[in-house]
Order: structure tokens, then C-alpha cells, then sequence
């Protein structure tokens, strides 16, 4: 099936070029643009300032919304999870999670993912597809309109943060994650700062190099599992064809360039990734390095195979990077009980 490209796919210097070639005076796309972003408009009737016929032209080569919400949960924590359905059919995710004084909004980059990563729900059906850059920014606006019509308790309506960490691998679709990074940075489009983006990546070398030439100066972190390429690749079969090495150059270069640290995130998998072993060679391989480390106990799947340690195995291998200095976090998470884990809700939706 055939599909309209999403007007919100478009970035701002192209829709005012849009609007210059139908002949339309500029202060037109400055409507259109604050319909489309600060607005979020979600149908071509709220534009009462546009012109009909434009707003005709607009719809007759644009489709306005691409997301239809399916299912929202809200678990026990206050983590909100959200079931999109897009229009060719397709779920992807969204989740808004608290964070004191403000929420971080997870989103998807693709229908499933190509990476085969062995502890995450997304991998499992493989890669479905890209979404579009408008689609990528559409859960933003949706998330944030949601937090509007209800502010999470204690961390209310206004401040929020994104993270390219839902379902996907954003780098292996930069050429609709760029677009929607433009948006969501530029002040005619939801004029956020670089500061409160962040993009986290398996690290396909391709994508990486992509990112550090582009400077979009959002946050990296690099999800990593294994410290030596080939235990990575037990876990990560498909991004551990880049070297670990190549990728932790790439994430150093990248936070030079934008003076921002990067992050590793390492999934904690009892047996398998939280052996002591390798949380010190990880020590040695990130030591100097302007970059910290995120550890995330392992959020169990269905099947239940893989499980995250015990608290004490948690902090042990926490404890060996500290005392190597460098700096970790334990990331806990939210929303457990609505099966909040990267593709699960999408996963039980798929099979009943
Ligand atoms: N493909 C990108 C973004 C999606 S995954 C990436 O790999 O970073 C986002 C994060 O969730 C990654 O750090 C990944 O390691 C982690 N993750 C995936 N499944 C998980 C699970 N079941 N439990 C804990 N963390 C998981």
C-alpha cells in the first residue's frame, strides 16, 4: 500500500520551501509550522488561521497523523506506556518515564529491529520497518500532549527530555532519525535543547560514523555487553561485527567533538554479562576515556532465559568499575509491571 509522505517528516527549511513555491507569503509557514510543532495538531480543521485552499493543497500531498493509539498503561511508579498503531498497520512503542523534575520520553526509530540483540523482546520478530522522520517526532508530540491533558505526579506538564531508546536501532536509520533530530532542535519546530536528546545505539559502524560527522551534539550512549568482541557478539551477534574498539573510538571522538561524555550501557545477564571478568577488562577499556556507564539489571523476558543477578552481584560488578574510576550508574527499570521492557507490550499484543 501506497502512503502520503507525513508533513511532519518535512524539515523546517523545507516546508517554508513548500509554502514559498505555492506563492504563499512566509508568516504562513510560520502558522503552519506552530500548527504542526508547538500545536501538535492532530487534524487540518484546528488550522482555522490557514487558508482553505492551502490547507487543501496541504492534505491533497500530506497525510497530517500517522499514529493511533492502541493501549496506554500506567504502572504502580508512574511510568506510562504507549501501544501506537501506524498506518500501514504496524505497533511500535513510546513511554513517558518520571524522573523527578521532569519525564523522559523513550521512543522507537523502526517496526522491530535487525540486530538480534539475545536479551531484548524487539529483536524477536526481526525488522518489520523504518519509521518516518514524522512518525519518529509524532510520539513526541503525542507523549507530550499526554502529559499536558495529565501531569505525572511530582514531575508535571512542561520539562521533558527524549531518548532514541525504544524499538530499533536508530542508527541504522539516520536518514529519518537526522530529519527528526533537525525538528525537534529547531526553534521553529519543537526548540528543544541538544541537552535533553539522546540517542542510544548498538553501534553499527556505518551509523556511528554517520553520527560523528553529522555533530548533532545530542547525547550518545553505546550499548555495549560484552568486553571482548566475541563475547559481545554472543550476546549482540549483529552490532558486534563493529569492532568494540571501533565503537569506543567512534564514542570518543563524538564526545570530544560535542564536549559531552558519552555513556556505555551494559545489560546485566546473571551467568553470562555480569562475570567480574569482565567488568574489569570493561575498567580497563574505558579508563581516561570520557565516558560513563549505565548498568541495567536485565528486565526478564516471557520466556524468561535470561535473568539479571542478585543485588549483591549488581554491586559487585559496579564496585569494580568505581574502584577503577570510572563512573557507574545502576539503572533500574520503571514500569515492570506493564511490561514496560524494550518491545514487550507490542510482543504479548502480537501473540494473542
Ligand atoms: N538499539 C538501540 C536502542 C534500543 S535498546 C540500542 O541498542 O541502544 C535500548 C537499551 O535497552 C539498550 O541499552 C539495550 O541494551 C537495553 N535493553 C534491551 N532489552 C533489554 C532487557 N530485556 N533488559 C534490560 N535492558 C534491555
Amino acid at each position: 500500500m501506497e502512503y502520503k509522505p507525513l508533513l511532519r517528516s518535512l524539515v523546517p527549511g523545507d516546508l517554508s520551501g513548500l509554502v514559498a513555491t505555492a506563492g504563499l507569503p512566509s508568516y504562513r509557514f510560520d502558522q503552519l509550522a506552530d500548527w504542526l510543532f508547538a500545536q501538535g495538531a492532530l487534524t487540518w480543521e484546528t488550522m482555522t488561521n490557514l487558508p482553505v485552499a492551502m490547507r487543501l493543497d496541504l492534505a491533497s500531498r500530506f497525510d497530517l497523523v500517522g499514529l493511533d493509539l492502541v493501549e496506554r498503561q500506567v504502572s504502580s511508579d508512574g511510568t506510562r506506556k504507549f501501544l501506537f498503531r501506524l498506518r500501514d498497520g504496524a505497533t511500535v512503542e513510546s513511554v513517558t518515564i518520571p524522573m523527578g523534575e521532569h519525564v523522559t520520553f523513550c521512543i522507537s526509530t523502526q517496526v522491530g529491529c535487525a540486530m538480534a540483540c539475545r536479551f531484548c523482546a524487539t529483536s524477536r520478530g526481526g525488522l518489520v520497518r523504518n519509521l518516518e522522520a514524522g512518525e519518529i517526532l509524532e510520539q513526541v508530540l503525542r507523549l507530550r500532549a499526554d502529559i499536558q491533558a495529565e501531569p505525572v505526579p511530582e514531575s508535571g506538564d512542561r520539562q521533558f527530555n527524549v531518548v532514541y531508546m525504544g524499538m530499533g536501532e536508530p542508527l541504522d536509520n539516520w536518514e529519518e532519525v537526522a530529519p527528526s533530530l533537525v525538528v525537534m532542535m529547531d526553534g521553529r519546530g519543537l526548540a528543544m535543547s541538544s541537552r535533553r536528546i539522546q540517542i542510544s545505539t548498538s553501534g553499527p559502524g556505518e551509523g556511528l560514523r554517520k553520527l560523528v560527522a553529522a555533530n548533532p551534539g545530542v547525547g550518545l550512549t553505546l550499548s555495549l555487553g560484552g568486553s571482548t568482541d566475541e563475547e559481545r557478539r554472543a550476546v549482540m551477534p549483529v552490532p558486534g561485527r563493529t569492532s568494540i574498539s571501533e565503537a569506543l573510538d567512534l564514542a570518543v571522538r563524538y564526545a570530544r567533538g560535542t564536549r559531552r561524555r558519552a555513556t556505555v550501557a551494559w545489560v546485566l545477564i546473571a551467568g553470562s554479562t555480569d562475570d567480574p571478568g569482565q567488568a574489569e577488562r570493561l575498567a580497563t577499556l574505558l579508563r581516561g576515556k570520557p565516558i560513563k556507564v549505565n548498568l541495567i539489571p536485565m528486565n526478564p523476558l516471557d520466556d524468561a532465559n535470561l535473568l539479571p543477578p542478585d543485588e549483591k552481584g549488581i554491586q559487585a560488578f559496579r564496585q569494580i568499575l568505581t574502584d577503577a574510576g570510572v563512573d557507574t550508574f545502576v539503572r533500574t527499570s520503571g514500569g515492570r509491571d506493564i511490561a514496560a521492557a524494550c518491545g514487550q507490550l507490542r510482543r504479548r499484543r502480537l501473540k494473542t
